[in-house]
């Protein structure tokens, strides 16, 4: 029963016409019963439904407002969402860019403390790399040499670690960067038609499908070239390319500043006249040297070499043809001592020294008379005469005759003393302690 009621409560029209019967019942009576009360009733009837007729009118009119400013309301809300993915985009992208900028800062700060070349093109290659850290990149720095505009591997990463590259003067991309010295970005290596896919011959296995590079240029002057490859196409925005580009100038002034550097190492460390090292360089490295020895088995060997009686030559030819004959023999020297760690040096003013490392005392007398014999048959030309010299020379060897550094000088000094005193143009080893 209480079901029933519900149901029927829940129908609208139950209610209306619940009050209509009544209501006709009513009106009826008063009709034909009491006609006053009934002018009375029709007049209220008819003001009630006045009233109701103007209350649906406004209530309609609400709702068409509300309707209005409901899709007013949408549209705002819409707009709204989309401001805030473009906020959201334009954030990301800035966060990005500081992400960037920041590395950009560390390298600088890098950069102002790597004094070295090496130093400095594997920092750049490193940060770099760290930019790009994403998918299979490959960093490349390049130097420019000289004047033959040929590029000269200086470091190369891949990934966390270093690339073993074949392709030691770049390849028709990097080539296309120095002549036209301008930033390079390739989207699809195999649909360029600036390049020809069959002039490029990869000397590398690795697979190179995208590729940005930008010339490293100070002014006028260009170092080298600065380069990234990915394995994958379309890898790289003119985003990426505009970052490498201020990466670019940034390194190139860096690599200026060690090519500087190391100029001017080299003058402090070099002899003038025949650019050779000066004594106090080799007086480092003999430091260096002997504690290496100390630690291995193999023996360290050391020449001292004078052009005999070089005061008469001097006499004779003037002191600027006897500078012709000291760089003359510096060239054949370090022409015959060039393996890695030998070192030649000026001594002092016509004597010259050879230090040579993982070297016998019994080879380096054979070295040492075989550089004797090609300075007695080197023919130098001066004056239109056809004018040649001779040299002594001293051999001693650590630790066979000396543990001491300074010892060491002493005993090729000696032997070479020796050498002169026996009749000069020959070679004489140390004499041994027993
Ligand atoms: P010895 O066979 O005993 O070594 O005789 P020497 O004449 O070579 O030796 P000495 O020490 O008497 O003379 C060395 C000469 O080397 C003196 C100097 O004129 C010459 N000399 C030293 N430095 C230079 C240089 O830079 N240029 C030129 N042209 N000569 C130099
Ligand atoms: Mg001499
Ligand atoms: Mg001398």
């Amino acid at each position: 029963m209480k079901k029933l009621i519900l149901r029927i409560a829940r129908f609208p029209h139950f209610f209306i016409v619940l009050l209509v019967f009544p209501l006709l019942g009513f009106f009826i009576y008063a009709r034909y019963f009491a006609s006053q009360f009934f002018a009375l009733l029709a007049g209220s009837i008819l003001l009630i439904i006045v009233y109701l007729v103007y209350s649906y009118i406004s209530l309609t009119n609400r709702q068409s407002l509300i309707l209005l400013e409901n899709g007013e309301y949408e549209e705002r809300l819409n707009l709204l969402q989309a401001e805030i993915s473009r906020e959201k985009q334009a954030n990301n992208a800035l966060q990005g860019k500081i992400t960037r900028y920041s590395l950009l800062k560390e390298l600088t700060e890098k950069l102002c403390v790597s004094f070295s070349l090496a130093d400095t093109s594997q920092v750049i290659a490193a940060d770099v790399n760290a930019v790009y850290r994403q998918g299979e990149m490959t960093v490349i720095v390049y130097f420019l040499k000289g004047t033959l505009n040929e590029l000269s591997l200086a470091a190369s990463l891949r990934g966390q670690g270093p690339l073993n590259l074949k392709a030691k003067k770049g390849d028709l991309y990097d080539q296309w960067v120095v002549k036209n010295l301008k930033p390079l970005l390739v989207e699809d290596t195999r649909n360029d038609f600036r390049f020809d896919p069959e002039q490029i011959h990869n000397e590398d296995e690795r697979m190179v499908r995208s590729l940005m590079s930008v010339p490293l240029t100070v002014g006028e002057k260009t170092i080298g070239v600065l380069r990234v490859d990915s394995s994958q196409e379309h890898h790289f925005s003119t985003e990426d390319l505009r970052f490498l580009n201020t990466v670019g100038s940034i390194s190139a002034v860096a690599l200026e500043n060690a090519q500087l550097y190391s100029r001017v190492e080299d003058l402090a460390i070099r002899d003038s006249l025949t650019g050779l090292y000066l004594r106090r360089h080799l007086m480092e490295r003999l430091t260096a040297e002997i504690s290496r020895h100390l630690r291995s088995d193999e023996e360290m060997s050391f020449l001292m070499i004078d052009l005999d009686h070089f005061k008469k030559y001097n006499d004779r030819f003037g002191h600027t043809a006897g500078d012709i004959v000291l760089k003359t023999i510096a060239m054949i020297l370090t022409d015959m001592f060039s393996q890695p760690g030998q070192i030649v040096c000026r001594y002092g003013g016509e004597e010259f020294c050879v230090l040579l490392p993982d070297c016998s005392k019994r080879k380096a007398g054979q070295l040492a008379e075989e550089v004797r014999k090609k300075i007695e048959t080197q023919t130098i030309i001066l004056r239109r005469e056809r004018t040649h010299v001779t040299v002594s020379v001293g051999v001693a060897a650590f630790p066979r005759d000396t543990p001491t550094k300074e010892e060491l000088v002493q005993k090729a000094d000696s032997a070479l003393y020796e050498a002169k005193a026996s009749g000069r143009n020959q070679v004489v080893l140390a004499k041994e302690v027993k």
